[in-house]
Order: structure tokens, then sequence, then C-alpha cells
């Protein structure tokens, strides 16, 4: 017989809905969850909660934020000229960490991947070259990871750009091949940044 009460059972089989969390790993959080002081729980909970109630895309750069604008485009202060562009708006935290950076920024929300069914149409590369052609961009940064997909992805839109006769560049070496913008050290990062080329 199934000796898990059902709000045990319920709880495991959201989280093993969760990317990167198997059963196992969904059996320790559980545990875990039953030792720790309730309201640390319910906090979890409600910020879990309050994810979807209050952010979303920024309406031009689809970065997150709780606002129709992102901190970054709202801010007048910011390099108009030059736009960064990533895959995913979680990435541009670590970019910004770096303190190299004064521009605004793209997020894509995805890759080119045809093999999944991923096309142009998926991402926010439309609106990116709306910006560039309205907003009298002058530099296009291409933070795309360094995977098969994201240089796909980068050339695609640099191919995109060269009518528009925008200067394009792409991040230097430093970060690995295969891995991630979001997960490079702040120090690689600031030198990928500061030694980025044309594409
Ligand atoms: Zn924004």
């Amino acid at each position: 017989m199934d000796l898990r009460p059902p709000a045990v059972r319920t709880l495991l089989t959201q989280l093993e809905r969760l990317p990167g969390i198997g059963p196992r790993s969904a059996r320790q959080l559980v545990e875990h969850l039953l030792t720790v002081a309730p309201d640390e729980v319910a906090a979890t909970a409600s910020a879990l909660a309050a994810l979807r109630e209050s952010v979303r895309h920024c309406a031009t750069c689809f970065m997150l934020t709780d606002d129709e604008q992102c901190a970054v485009c709202s801010d007048p202060g910011r390099e108009r000229g030059v736009v960064l562009v990533v895959e995913e708006p979680t990435a541009v935290w670590a970019v910004e960490g770096t303190g190299e950076y004064h521009g605004l920024y793209h997020a894509l929300l995805g890759h080119l991947s045809p093999l999944h069914g991923v096309g142009p149409g998926d991402l926010t590369i439309e609106q990116l070259l709306r910006r560039v052609h309205d907003q009298g961009v002058q530099e296009v940064v291409l933070a795309t990871n360094p995977t098969v997909e994201g240089e796909t992805t980068a050339l695609y839109i640099a191919r995109r750009l060269q009518p528009v006769g925008v200067e394009v560049t792409r991040l230097a070496s430093g970060i690995p091949v295969g891995g991630e913008v979001a997960s490079v050290d702040q120090v690689t990062l600031a030198q990928a940044l500061q030694l980025r080329r044309k594409v």
C-alpha cells in the first residue's frame, strides 16, 4: 500500500516536475521541509506564489521586473546606444554584476533550436530588430551562450542586423565552450566583455 500521506504525495508530484529534481531530491526536500520551522516553510511557499503574481518581462527588453519597464530601461543614466543580447533574462544579473557594462539589455527568451522546433518567431528577435532600428542603437553585443545553439542564434541575429549597418560584437573567449553566461565568474565575464570582437 502507498504509505505516503496525501500532502506528501502531492508535494512530491509537484517537486518532481521541476527541472533538475528527480524522485530522490524530491524526497530529500520533503524530509528537509518537515524538519524546519513551519513559518520558514510558509515563507518559501509565499515566495513561490509571489513569483508569478508580481514578476513579469519588461515590455522593452524582456528582462525580469515587477513593473512595465525594468530598472535599466527606465534609467536615464544608461548608454542607450549599446544593447547586450542574452538568451535568458537571468544571464544579465551576472553581466550587471561585473560593473563593466552601462548599456541596455535584450533577453531573447531562449535560443534557436530547429531540432526542438524553436524558430526565430519563438524568440524576441523581431522586437530586438525593431529596437535597433527605431532607437538608433549603434552597437549590439551578442552574449548568447557559447553552445552550438547559442552560436547559431548569434550568427542568425548578426546576419539579420547586417543590412541595418549597426556594429555587431560577440563576447570574447574566456567563457568555457558549452557553458553558460549566467554561471561564469565576474572577472572572466568582465574580461570577455572588454575583449568583445566584431562579428
Ligand atoms: Zn527593460
